[in-house]
């Protein structure tokens, strides 16, 4: 396989290995290939933590009894992977060549070359695309975020769109602040855990909008979300929701644009690992980890799973290659 021999003539400018994203699955990478004495760089994308950080609460995440804050928690993290000597560089991945050993990362306008990459860049959140969103999310309104965001809507009617566990996960957060929260879902059952859903159903501040879809975000003229128009899919009725704050919590899109078709992605974007491997892609030396590859389990704690996979897997193939 003539793409292992550069190995033997490699500048150390060359890194062992490289990881993307700095999230569960893209720290717990970092802890495990430093410990192995890999000396990772770990580059840190727009949303450092990752998703973890935009939620209150962690009850499910094993070792910790009381629950942990999900901020609070990838700080650990990452004090964790530092203390093993992992590097960590704010940049975005623009493009790639893994075509090419060693594999080449573009960060916009320069380059990084690494034996081995460990793809862990997570997942956006999904938009609804509906008229009036775009222009009044960031401060105007609209928000994907209910930790970050949810303090400005004290004693206001708020709306939380979507039917799975971040809707009434988000929703239930809201209640702290909101005079009352409108959970508005698709379909007239909820699609979040039983012990999530329950709570969100019998919570007095929270009022289920079943069968309801939302049409247009009010307020953009004034620059301010007046009111949430929506329309019930039984009866073809709309109305309007008078609320200040509309929090989209409808799912997410996986971050693989760049990597992209250096890699294999299925129809909804997420990366395909080879057969028989979870974390392994068709490119020898290049893994994945986390929500960018799982859209089935999409745990904090699958992802630190596959994050650990990725890293003994990426921890085997170099030993075998160099040695
Ligand atoms: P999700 O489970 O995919 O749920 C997305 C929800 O949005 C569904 O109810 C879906 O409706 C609705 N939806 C999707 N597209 C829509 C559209 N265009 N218009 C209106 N509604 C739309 O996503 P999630 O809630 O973000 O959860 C993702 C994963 O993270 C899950 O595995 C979840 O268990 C996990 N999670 C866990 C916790 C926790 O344990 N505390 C907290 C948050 C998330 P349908 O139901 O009709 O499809």
């Amino acid at each position: 396989m003539s793409y292992f021999l550069p190995f033997i003539t490699m500048s150390t400018s060359v890194e062992n290995v490289v990881i993307v994203g700095t999230g569960c699955a893209g720290l717990t990478a970092a802890i495990y290939t430093a410990r192995a004495n890999l000396n990772p760089l770990v580059l840190e994308g727009p949303l450092p933590g990752g998703q973890l950080t935009t939620t209150s609460e962690v009850e499910n995440f094993p070792g910790f009894a009381h629950g942990v804050d999900g901020f609070q928690l990838t700080q650990n993290m990452r004090e964790q992977a530092t203390r093993f000597g992992t590097r960590f560089e704010q940049a975005l991945v623009t493009a790639v060549d893994f075509s090419v050993f060693p594999r080449r990362l573009q960060l916009g306008d320069r380059e990084i070359l690494a034996k081995a990459v460990i793809i862990a860049t997570g997942a956006s959140p999904r938009m609804t695309g509906i008229p009036g969103e775009k222009e009044l999310y960031g401060g105007k309104g609209v928000t994907t975020c209910a930790t970050c965001d949810g303090a400005f809507y004290r004693k206001m009617e708020v709306a939380v769109l979507g039917g799975g566990d971040s809707a009434a996960e988000e929703a239930l957060f809201l209640t702290r602040f909101a005079s009352k929260v409108y959970l508005v879902h698709r379909r007239d059952t909820l699609r979040a855990s039983k012990i999530m859903a329950d709570r969100a159903m019998a919570h007095e501040k929270i009022q289920m909008v079943w069968d309801t879809v939302p049409v247009e975000v009010l307020g953009v003229p004034e620059g301010a979300v007046s009111g949430l128009k929506v329309k019930n899919l039984k009866t073809g009725a709309e109305s309007v929701l008078p609320v200040k704050g509309v929090f989209v919590a409808i799912g997410h899109v996986p971050n693989t644009g760049p990597f992209v078709p250096a890699l294999e992605v299925d129809e909804g974007g997420y990366f395909k690992p080879s057969a028989g491997s979870q974390v392994q892609t068709r490119v020898p030396g290049i893994y994945v980890a986390g929500d960018c590859s799982d859209h089935v389990y999409r745990q904090a704690i699958t992802a630190a799973g596959m994050g650990c996979q990725a890293a003994i897997e990426a921890e085997r193939w170099l030993a075998e290659h160099e040695g």
